[in-house]
């Protein structure tokens, strides 16, 4: 049962609680989820139906909470200061402490980060004290819900609740800056202008969106990643495992390997979604031959697990 909120607090409590939440910003309804606890996170792309993870944008209800995730620098700080709360997500080297699961920001050492400009939303984010990773509130290949109604036809059933904001004024997504790799490149075009933008910095890039981006080859952590992958060569659906390979286990580990990372005993898939991108890089050590993953089963959030570690397996050039 979904039910609709009033409250901020009501909604906060929820989030807190590892619950998924809709609420309204200016752009469209996000679904929101506490950005620190990885299962809640997993959650979001069950809920959406998600076959793959992306990096979700985490809100917060001001700038200095920002800041104490990711590293800004001067550029980030007048766009801030010029845009937020506003439309415009930035790109940011994560900090060493940032608390925001890594599922959140897909493995990447950046993470994207918005103050939004919506009073209801504000608040809540207030309330939850906590970052909240959100994309918007519909299922996977839908449009992006404005309205209340649009997000009870999308996720009626597979989220905790609503919190009642109104209809979202802007209606397009906020623009994404990447400020990340030392440049400054357009990711997403959306509710602020990019000559608005310029203004304040100077010259922005305009970047293939993240998806057509072609595979980087220089693999420096940070370097404008589109994916997060391993050093180590992955090899998938493995059935036996060699002594100097470790093993990314779900379920009864195949015996013999160097070193072993359980995904999940149970063999639960959200607690495995959640545990992916820690276990890929706790098993990333020099050394090794290569990393070896069970088999991922391919119902729920199978497919999105599956999608990561195929891409991470892919041959790089
Ligand atoms: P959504 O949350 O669905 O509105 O979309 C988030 C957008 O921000 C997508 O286009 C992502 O690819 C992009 N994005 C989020 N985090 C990052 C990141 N760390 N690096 C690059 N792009 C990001
Ligand atoms: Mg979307």
């Amino acid at each position: 049962m979904t039910i609709l909120l009033d409250d901020p607090a009501d909604a906060a409590a929820l989030l807190r609680a590892g619950e998924l939440v809709a609420f309204a910003t200016e752009t469209v309804y996000g679904l929101g989820a506490d950005a620190r606890n990885g299962r809640a996170v997993a959650g979001i792309f069950e809920a959406k139906g998600r076959p793959h993870f992306n990096p979700l944008i985490c809100h917060f209800p001001d700038a200095e909470a920002a800041w104490a995730e990711v590293r800004p620098d001067e550029r980030a700080r007048k766009l801030a200061a010029a845009f937020w709360p506003g439309p415009l997500t930035l790109v940011l080297p994560r900090r060493a402490d940032c608390r925001v699961d890594l599922l959140a920001g897909a493995g990447l050492d950046t993470l994207a980060v918005r103050v939004p400009g919506h009073p209801g939303a504000l608040e809540l984010l207030r309330l939850a004290g906590t970052p909240v990773a959100a994309p918007s509130a519909n299922r996977s290949g839908r449009v992006s819900p404005t309205t209340t109604a649009h997000v009870l036809e999308e996720l009626s059933g597979r989220i905790a609740a609503v919190l009642e904001g109104g209809d979202c004024e802007v209606g397009v997504e906020s623009t994404v800056l990447d400020l990340a790799a030392g440049g400054a490149a357009l990711l997403r075009p959306g509710g602020v202008p990019v000559e608005a933008i310029e203004a304040v910095i100077g010259p922005v890039g305009r970047a293939l969106p993240i998806s057509a981006a072609p595979e980087p080859t220089l693999r420096s952590p940070g370097l404008m990643l589109s994916h997060y992958a391993p050093s180590l060569p992955l090899r998938l659906d493995a059935v036996e495992v060699a002594p100097d390979e470790a093993l990314l286990a779900f379920g009864s580990p195949l015996p013999g390997a160097a070193q072993v990372y359980q995904l999940s005993e149970t063999r639960d898939l959200r607690e495995a979604a959640a545990r992916l991108f820690s276990g890929l890089r706790a098993l990333d050590r020099p050394g090794l031959r290569g990393i070896a993953a069970m088999p991922i089963p391919g119902e729920g959030l199978g497919p999105a697990i599956r999608d990561r570690l195929d891409r991470a397996a892919a041959p790089r050039g």
